[in-house]
């Protein structure tokens, strides 16, 4: 069932109380519902946008941009309302790495997360022929084809909102804002949350075991303001700790040797340029300019053709027109590794207040040395191997080989880390069920648990741990 906390404040005790209901918490809240657990589903925002939800998404930021505030979205469905739908699995070695940047790797095997593959495949609306790539190796071993999978995109409050009102199992509310987090006197036992509506009045809420799936931002911020967390090792030391972004770096421009009709061509590192190299992993996508625009070589031609034929009215005609004389041009674009780091990215609390008395998040987002290494180590060795295998010819930034000249890096929206798992409380904040150390009830889901950020996208990997910590809490409840 659905209620609106402003219209009616009382909830249940619940078996499984789950905060936030964007892609991770819905999934653990259906598969609990499923299993005959009393679910409480509470979500800070209503069904759409509304901008004193969205308000308290305001973080202080002190380092490179991450667009924090519009790249989340705070009602039911989360930030799915506008996700783009790739997909692209972890690889094995990503969970072969005993430490990655100067933290411990992931403390679970790969075969964890792949046994809960086709389930999230399925949630996410994913062909059934699974991952494809289409184009073949670059000279040189470095570089293999990518392969990945577009859902339509899933959102998953239009997809699950009549099965989570007609599930007699699952209280969904809207408008119910988690402020803090309790402990017992033992401090290891989470007792109970404090919720307000918008009306700020504080609630307790009550439930065996408590599940925070709020996004990687919020999932740290929350920890970190609950004054009784402060105890937990783990919560203070770690918490914050790791954060993680894809680097998306325009790496420069490329020229066919013949007119293709293809318009992309995708590449991911292979193992050898990661062990020979001592980069990140991830994808580097080539992409032919769709339209006729104002940029490249043959941009003032182009330009002049497509001014003439609209002019004379025969506008099917400017693709053809052209790409007439064009080999093709386009741009070069990327979606990589950065490495966690103990003191670096790392989620703290600003001075600056939010709507319920919480401190915002504060982002300090930095390009590592290691970062920039890969960055300019995949540029340089796409480059040759694409001349090398006679696609065409590619010209890399300035930023590239130059130290004097700035390096933009933008955020692709995957924020990871800041309660990352690992084996002990000296390298995360979840073990590998993802329950806060010396805690016994309180867990974590969403990307904000992953030890490394990998090449792929995070939203089918957050659903697959979100789909194992399902079971893993059904089979507590039965003993
Ligand atoms: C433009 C864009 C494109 C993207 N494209 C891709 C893509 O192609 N592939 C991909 O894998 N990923 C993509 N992403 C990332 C993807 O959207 C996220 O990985 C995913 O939504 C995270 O799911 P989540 O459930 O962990 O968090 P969210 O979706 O952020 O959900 C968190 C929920 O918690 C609620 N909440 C927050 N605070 C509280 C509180 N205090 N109390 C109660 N509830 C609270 C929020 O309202 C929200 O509903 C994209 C993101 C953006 C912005």
């Amino acid at each position: 069932m659905i209620q609106d906390f402003a219209d009616n404040k009382v909830l249940p005790e619940f078996d499984v109380c789950i905060v936030g209901a964007g892609p991770a918490g819905i999934t653990v809240a259906l598969k609990l519902g499923e299993a005959g657990l009393k679910v409480g589903l509470l979500e800070a925002g209503g069904m759409t946008f509304e901008q004193r939800s969205q308000d308290i998404y305001e973080v202080e930021s002190i380092g490179r941009d991450l667009y924090a505030n519009s790249t989340r979205l705070r009602f039911l469905g989360g930030t799915s309302n506008h996700w783009s739908g790739r997909c692209r699995p972890f690889v094995h070695w990503d969970f072969e790495r005993k430490t990655v940047g100067d933290l411990p790797g992931w403390p679970i095997s790969f075969d964890e997360m792949q046994r809960y593959l086709p389930e999230a495949m399925k949630i996410l609306d994913l062909p059934a022929q699974g991952f494809e790539s289409e184009n073949g190796p670059l000279k040189g071993g470095y570089f293999e084809a990518d392969i990945f999978a577009l859902s339509p995109p899933t959102r998953f409050a239009e997809k699950y909102l009549e099965q989570l009102r007609d599930s007699s199992n699952i209280v969904l509310a809207l408008n119910c804002n988690l402020t803090e987090i309790k402990l017992d006197q033992s401090d290891e036992h989470a007792v109970g949350i404090e919720v307000a509506g918008y009306d700020k009045q504080r609630h307790a809420v009550k439930s065996k075991y408590y599940i925070m799936a709020m996004g990687a931002i919020e999932n740290s911020r929350i920890l970190l303001n609950s004054s009784s967390l402060a105890s937990i090792d783990a919560v203070r030391d770690m918490a914050g700790v790791g954060f993680m972004e894809h680097l998306n770096v325009g790496l420069g421009e490329f020229i066919l040797n013949e007119y293709s009709e293809k318009k992309s061509w995708q590449y991911y590192t292979t193992e050898k340029i990661i062990e020979e190299k001592s980069v990140g992993r991830g994808n580097v996508a080539f992409g032919i300019l769709q339209e006729i625009t104002s940029y490249g070589r043959t941009a003032k031609i182009k330009t002049f053709l497509k001014g003439l034929v609209c002019g004379l009215g025969v506008k099917d005609k400017v693709q053809y027109l052209s790409s007439l004389h064009c080999p093709g041009e386009g741009v070069i674009g990327t979606l990589l590794e950065q490495f966690p780091k103990r003191d670096m990215n790392r989620i703290t609390l600003s001075d600056e207040i939010d709507y319920f008395g919480l401190k915002r998040a504060k982002l300090n987002w930095q390009l590592g040395s290691d970062d920039l290494h890969t960055i300019r180590t995949i540029a340089i060795e796409i480059a040759k191997a694409f001349a090398d295998s006679g696609l065409g010819f590619v010209k890399l930034r300035d930023y590239i080989h130059r130290d004097d000249v700035p390096l933009p890096v933008s955020p692709h929206a995957h924020h990871m880390g800041g309660t990352r798992m690992a084996l002990d409380a000296s390298g995360g904040v979840v073990d590998g069920n993802c329950k806060v150390f010396g805690l016994d009830n309180l867990f974590i889901v969403g990307s904000s648990v992953f030890a490394t950020g990998g090449g792929g996208n995070p939203t089918m990997p957050l659903v697959q741990l979100a789909l194992r910590l399902a079971d893993y809490i059904a089979d507590m409840a039965k003993h």
